[in-house]
């Protein structure tokens, strides 16, 4: 791939930037700044750039009425605004520090995109834990807009009672309250003997309180083992048993990082493939999590 297929650059000095959100699109706007004269490429795999994750959970209670609120950024203000080329569907596959080339899996197929320095800003991936039942339907992990999408539309179509959320730490406090918040029964599964555990133990009684207060169930020093049902998600399971066949599962997820490179597996992502991504599942739960409606 030439330099103009890419960004219409030229013999410029490039910076390939791989990764569009947060740490991405910092990288690629202060490099902009500091060296105007730069060719500034973003690659990003997905169909958004800069959007603030952190604002899922009031997406999904219904305080930010569009998912496209959340987007800070277009690639087409990205580029009028901070003179960034944005390249999104554009997935780095592997990299080539020799020839100074990213092998990129673009809608127009694979392709070489050169490169003479490069950032890797590619975020995280959910730890998924080996629990039996995680493809169930009805099973969902936060991370992405296409994530808090899916989650937004189960809860319109499918209009949900009750909801477990698995890991009490602060993803799965502001996702118990949003889903309070339209109106489903929630519980709470947490490994430890509290919430919000890096928190002093008076802070997370008064968390603990409130969760009471609004007739949320906690289930603490409890470790989900997998998820029971047939198609569609119907328990819990626990090493404290089975968490009520009424309830919607959850899971847990933690944030490695994403590998670059390219295995045997479907995807460069997955254990068969790349393989350096993913985090053991006695991890302690960390930042990401799922939640499982019904
Ligand atoms: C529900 C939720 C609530 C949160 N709340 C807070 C909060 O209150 N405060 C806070 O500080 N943080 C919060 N966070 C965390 C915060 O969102 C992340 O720390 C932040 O998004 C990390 O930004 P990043 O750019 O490093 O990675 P990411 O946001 O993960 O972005 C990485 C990007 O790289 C892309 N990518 C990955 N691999 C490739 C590839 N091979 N080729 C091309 N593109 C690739 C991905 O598609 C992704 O878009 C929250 C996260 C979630 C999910």
């Amino acid at each position: 791939m030439h330099l103009e297929e890419a960004g219409g650059g030229g013999m410029r000095e490039r910076l390939l930037v791989i990764g569009g959100v947060a740490a991405g699109m910092s990288a690629a706007s202060a490099a902009k700044r500091v060296k105007p004269d730069l060719e500034v490429v973003v690659l990003e795999k997905g169909a958004h750039i800069s959007y603030g994750a952190c604002s899922l959970p009031y997406y999904i209670s219904g305080d930010i009425p569009r998912i496209e609120d959340l987007v800070v950024l277009t690639p087409q203000e990205a580029e009028e605004t901070r003179g960034v080329k944005v390249l999104t569907r554009h997935e780095a596959l592997a990299i080539d520090l020799d020839r100074g080339e990213v092998l990129g899996r673009t809608p127009e197929g694979e392709k070489a995109i050169p490169f003479d320095r490069l950032v890797l800003a590619t975020g995280g991936l959910p730890i998924v834990p080996p629990w039996s039942g995680v493809d169930l339907e009805g099973v969902f992990t936060l991370r992405t807009l296409e994530d808090g999408t899916a989650i937004g539309r189960f809860i319109e179509e499918r209009r949900p009672h009750r909801v477990v959320i698995v890991g009490g730490g602060y993803i799965g406090m502001e996702m118990s309250e949003a889903f309070r918040k339209r109106g489903l029964e929630v519980v709470v599964v947490e490994k430890m003997d509290r919430v919000l555990g890096t928190m002093d133990r008076e802070i997370t009684e008064v968390v603990e309180r409130e969760l009471a207060s609004q007739g949320m169930e906690l289930h603490k020093e409890t470790s989900v083992e997998g998820f029971g049902g047939d198609g569609r998600v119907r328990e819990v399971l626990t090493d404290r048993g089975e968490l009520c066949g009424r309830y919607g599962p959850l899971g847990h997820r933690g944030a490695p990082k994403q590998p670059i490179g390219r295995g045997g597996g479907d995807s460069p992502w997955d254990e068969g493939g790349g393989g350096r991504g993913w985090a053991s599942a006695d991890r302690r739960p960390r930042g990401l999590r799922s939640g499982g409606l019904r």
